[in-house]
């Protein structure tokens, strides 16, 4: 159902009629794996483009990345690992690990496809083996362990029958191990004694696959936060996610700006109504907000099956997310006033105000928030809003936006 426009700057096409669309600033994207890499001079870079590029879009988002010098791709499912492949990213522009499977699932096809599939618990071998058999090829494994994230992964207690089976298979041919690597609990802590534990645990599983006669290619373990404030955690490739699309993952320690990085999309609507009314007048479902005297209200077509939080609803709860609106002397940050619906929200325009019907007014973008300052929020500002993180904002945003893919990456 998304339609996708292609244009070359983020202000050569938002026609009149199109009530609201995200700009994904796929040089941004380039950008931010560049600054990536400064950060992790010793590691390759795996661009992670799971839940649609994080919304930004997966194909678009995975070629910018590489562009910007990632060599492999991560996901998080077989299907985008596939879409991945349909959508023409070959095995030949990077190497592509999946790490999220269930049984049943399939196996033989990510062989073929060239896809590294992950080992995160034992039943994993058996049904690795059965696809590189009915694919007539070795599966290239990764080694997913539990060093105390308490989610994926296998656990300590069963790593070693898990290792010495692998062995066996790669002896025959079936499967070669081409990586071992584990996720962070608290990398966003930076400095959390559970970084070290679970750095400690990460090596001790590496001593052992290795102990076992397994000779793997990439050791991993750093997500966003570790790449950017825990180089001894780089080891041979970094992981990150949310910073290629230039959010900070230690929003309490950093700007996006503080590292290098400039978020990617954009979040713009158009104004659908902008009305004058009287004090005391309330507003949206279940009248959290009541204009406080007479005032214009603007009606933005938004809502959260757009993915515009609920949570960030603005009234007697708290300040609704935040919204900039006009341009020049009459540029100013604005709060959701009232409940979100389903499909718009309401911002007071102010008495006074100049917008029009039409006019255009950006939810979030290119910014370090106004937290910082800034006269345009990002997602991170919305986040606080809503009470949830940067990550939650960005892959939430919904399938009737149309992305519109912006800047000299944009494929012809
Ligand atoms: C999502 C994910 C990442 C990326 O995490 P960020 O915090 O977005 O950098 C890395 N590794 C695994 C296993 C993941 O699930």
């Amino acid at each position: 159902m998304r339609e996708s426009l292609t244009v070359s700057s983020p202000d050569a096409s938002f026609p009149p009629g199109v009530p609201a669309r995200a700009v994904v600033d796929l040089d941004a994207i380039r950008d931010n794996v560049r600054a990536l890499r400064d950060h992790a001079p010793s590691a390759d870079v795996m661009a992670v483009v799971k839940a649609d590029g994080y919304g930004h879009g997966m194909v678009p988002a995975a070629r910018a990345a590489l562009a910007g010098g990632a060599t492999w791709l991560g996901v998080a499912t077989a299907g985008e690992a596939l879409a991945l492949r349909a959508g023409g990213v070959t095995a030949d522009d990077a190497r592509l690990l999946v790490w999220l499977l269930v049984p049943g699932g399939p196996f033989a096809d990510l062989v073929r496809a060239g896809v590294d599939v992950t080992v995160a618990a034992p039943w994993a071998l058996d049904e690795v083996v059965a696809g590189a058999r009915a694919a007539g090829s070795t599966a290239r494994v990764h080694l997913e362990v539990d060093t105390g994230l308490g989610r994926n992964g296998v656990t300590p207690a069963d790593l070693p029958d898990v290792v010495r089976r692998a062995r066996t298979l790669e002896a025959s041919g079936e499967l070669r191990v081409v990586g071992v690597f584990s996720h962070l609990a608290r990398a966003d802590e930076p400095g959390h004694p559970s970084v070290a534990r679970q750095s400690a645990a990460f090596d001790e599983a590496v001593r052992a696959v290795e102990a076992a006669g397994l000779r793997p290619d990439v050791r991993h373990l750093a997500n966003s936060a570790a790449t950017l404030t825990a180089p001894g955690l780089h080891h041979d490739l970094v992981r990150p996610g949310i910073a290629v699309y230039g959010l900070s993952p230690v929003p309490q320690v950093g700007a996006p700006g503080d590292y290098g990085l400039r978020p990617a999309m954009t979040l713009e609507a158009r104004l659908a109504t902008v009305k004058a009314v009287p004090a005391g007048e309330g507003v949206s479902y279940g009248h959290l907000y009541t204009t406080p005297r007479d005032t214009v209200l603007g009606l933005v077509p938004v809502g959260y099956a757009d993915g515009v939080p609920r949570h960030a609803s603005g009234g007697t709860a708290g300040p609704g997310g935040p919204v900039a609106a006009g341009t020049g002397d009459a540029r100013r940050v604005l709060r959701v006033a009232g409940r979100v619906c389903m499909d718009q929200v309401v911002l007071d325009l102010g008495p006074g105000a100049t917008e029009a019907a039409g006019d255009v007014v950006t939810l979030f973008g290119a910014s370090d928030g106004v937290a910082r300052g800034a006269d345009v929020p990002n997602a991170e500002d919305w986040a606080r809003a809503a009470g949830t993180i940067s990550y939650e904002i960005v892959t939430r945003i919904g399938a009737r936006v149309p992305r519109v893919y912006a800047g000299k990456e944009v494929q012809p």
